[in-house]
């Protein structure tokens, strides 16, 4: 990825930087390898950056939401409501009845209250709502454990044991459909043996369901497909077709039944960059700092994970210094990286922070009354 310095120069910083031609090679890499029968939701909340969204309803994906208000971003983008899928534990009631209201394809339910309630407002309309169950099958992913969701200590989904019963118990609602089953292990996943082991699970679940004669025509994996952030410009597209092969080879599908896929950081991700510039470099005692006016407000994922991002001096070139590079935020954790090693820098550089589409602009706060950072597609400036 080549970025447009001379085009920054003049843009107040910090700023999101989202290079669309990747974002569509992306995607591309994606329709390769789709079976007829396979839909991808792209997960809204990695980023709703508008332009990014068109790109990607373009190419002709549905969306995975978890809030109402992103089923309204969804819907004001353009994307066909039957493409809409809407996950969460906590659904709120004008949550629901917006999705009711636009008919969404289908509600990922994670218990039996929230499936009396959409029952409940869904025959308030006069309508019967499609829901699937979101199981939650006990399989860990090799991942940051505040982004593990599958394990059977973590919030989210409905347990194993109880699966036919509430199949069972929905099937008595007048109004609630059930017409699938949906998972979702966690997150920046790229051991392609998490996904195998939730292939041999849902193996299982769907023979356990034929035995009470219960036949779902929708499959959702969920999510959670990684990229290499320590590696960007070598792997800047994820390996799809590893991804897609692993459900191909390993997931039995009854006849006719169709495999969605909720795919967000994968999609995004790699695309996008926060670009800063450097204000000071500070000699401290024992390291040399240069602090740069994007903080941990702009981008939390170091602070919140421990994440990495990949650090480019985008004006200098010349020698070589380690350097811990900080935010201007009062906070310690305001660290983007300790002793990572850039070209001799000095006031007024422009750093890239690479690998930061996903779940970068989408979490910035105004904390420290700071302006939340803009963000630019490529073809807008
Ligand atoms: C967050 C989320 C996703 C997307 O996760 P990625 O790691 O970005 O692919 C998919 N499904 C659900 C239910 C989610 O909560």
């Amino acid at each position: 990825m080549t970025f447009p310095i001379e085009k920054f120069e003049h843009l107040r910083t910090p700023f999101y930087y989202y290079d669309t031609q990747l974002l569509d090679q992306t995607l591309q890499a994606i329709q390769a390898e789709l079976l007829p029968n396979y839909h991808v939701h792209y997960a809204v909340k990695a980023c709703t950056h508008p332009t990014v969204l068109k790109h990607i309803k373009q190419a002709g994906l549905g969306t995975d939401c978890v809030s109402g208000g992103e089923i309204q971003a969804s819907i004001d983008a353009g994307f066909p409501a039957d493409k809409i899928v809407f996950a969460g534990v906590g659904k709120s009631d004008w949550e629901i009845e917006l999705a009711l209201k636009h008919g969404i394809f289908c509600f990922n339910v994670e218990s039996i209250p929230e499936l009396e309630v959409i029952n409940q407002l869904a025959g308030e309309q006069g309508k019967v709502a499609r829901v699937a169950f979101r199981i939650n099958p006990n399989v860990g992913a090799h991942t940051h454990e505040y982004t593990t969701t599958g394990l059977s200590e973590n919030k989210f989904g409905i347990a194993m044991e109880h699966m036919v019963d509430t199949i069972q118990q929905c099937q008595q609602m007048p109004n609630v459909e059930c017409i699938g089953l949906h998972f979702h292990i966690g997150s920046q996943i790229l051991e392609m043996d998490d996904f195998y082991t939730l292939c041999l699970r849902i193996n299982e679940l769907q023979e356990e369901l034929e035995c009470f004669g219960i036949v779902l025509p929708h499959i959702n994996v969920g999510g959670g497909l990684g990229i290499d952030y320590d590696e960007p410009n070598q792997h800047p597209i994820t390996d799809f077709k590893a991804y897609f092969a692993t459900f191909h080879r390993y997931l039995q599908l009854r006849k006719g039944q169709q495999l969605h896929f909720e795919l967000g950081r994968a999609i995004v991700g790699q695309c996008g960059s926060l670009i800063s510039r450097v204000l000071y470099v500070k000699q401290g005692d024992v390291k040399k700092f240069a602090i740069i006016d994007a903080g941990m407000t702009d981008l939390i994922r170091p602070a919140l994970y421990g994440a990495l991002h990949q650090i480019e001096n985008l004006s200098s070139h010349e020698g070589e210094e380690a350097y811990d590079v900080v935010g201007p935020i009062c906070e310690s954790s305001d660290v983007f990286a300790k002793n990572y090693r850039l070209p001799k820098t000095k006031r007024g550089d422009l750093i890239a922070l690479r690998s930061a589409g996903a779940y970068g602009q989408i979490m910035a706060s105004q904390y420290n009354c700071r302006p939340l950072p803009v963000g630019y597609a490529s073809e807008e400036i």
